[in-house]
């Protein structure tokens, strides 16, 4: 059985991760979403928080599981006996990180092989890093998020906006 591990640290999920988690459940029998627990980022939404919302946005594939994660990522995939990671790849700039952290983890973890899926053209400029700058400022972003996601967003957002500690 071929098993995928999909990591990130999706704060939140876009229509970019799904549209790469989709396409991924047709090529693989399983893929575990892996959710980064320890971000140096610091993150909008909390690792629980990030598990629930792709949990909602995938509850349509019968093949996907989502668990949150810290540590090594080879080592994660380990224990969810997988093989193989999966990535995206938007442009160029992804490219070279990406490259060099597929080449560490073989060389830590030779059985372990990363495939790279491109972007969907519609989705190639998006990242969890600008849903957040324009719900910073309240604005329209049902084109990049699912609806339910984007109602907590810029929920989020505006609590951050005004101080509030995340519920
Ligand atoms: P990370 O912090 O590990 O980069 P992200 O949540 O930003 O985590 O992204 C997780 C994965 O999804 C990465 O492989 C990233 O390249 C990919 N990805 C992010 N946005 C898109 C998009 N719009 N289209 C395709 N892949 C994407």
């Amino acid at each position: 059985m071929a098993v995928a591990v999909y990591p990130g640290s999706f704060d939140p999920v876009t229509l970019g991760h799904q549209d790469i988690i989709e396409r991924s459940s047709k090529i693989m029998d399983k893929v575990i979403v892996g959710v980064l627990k320890n971000n140096s980022k610091s993150p909008l939404f909390s690792v629980q928080e990030r598990v629930n919302m792709l949990k909602s946005v995938t509850g349509h594939l019968p093949n996907i599981e989502i668990l949150a994660f810290d540590g090594l990522l080879v080592d994660f995939v380990r224990n969810c006996r997988a093989d193989v990671i999966v990535r995206g790849l938007r442009a160029i700039t992804d490219f070279e990180y990406e490259l060099q952290m597929s080449q560490t983890n073989r060389v830590i973890s030779p059985g372990i092989d990363t495939i790279f899926l491109t972007t969907n053209l519609k989705y190639s400029y998006l990242s969890s890093s600008i849903v957040k700058e324009i719900a910073m400022y309240q604005g329209d972003i049902s084109a990049f998020v699912a609806p339910e996601i984007a109602v907590k967003v810029l929920s989020r957002a505006e609590d951050v906006k005004n101080g509030r500690p995340a519920r």
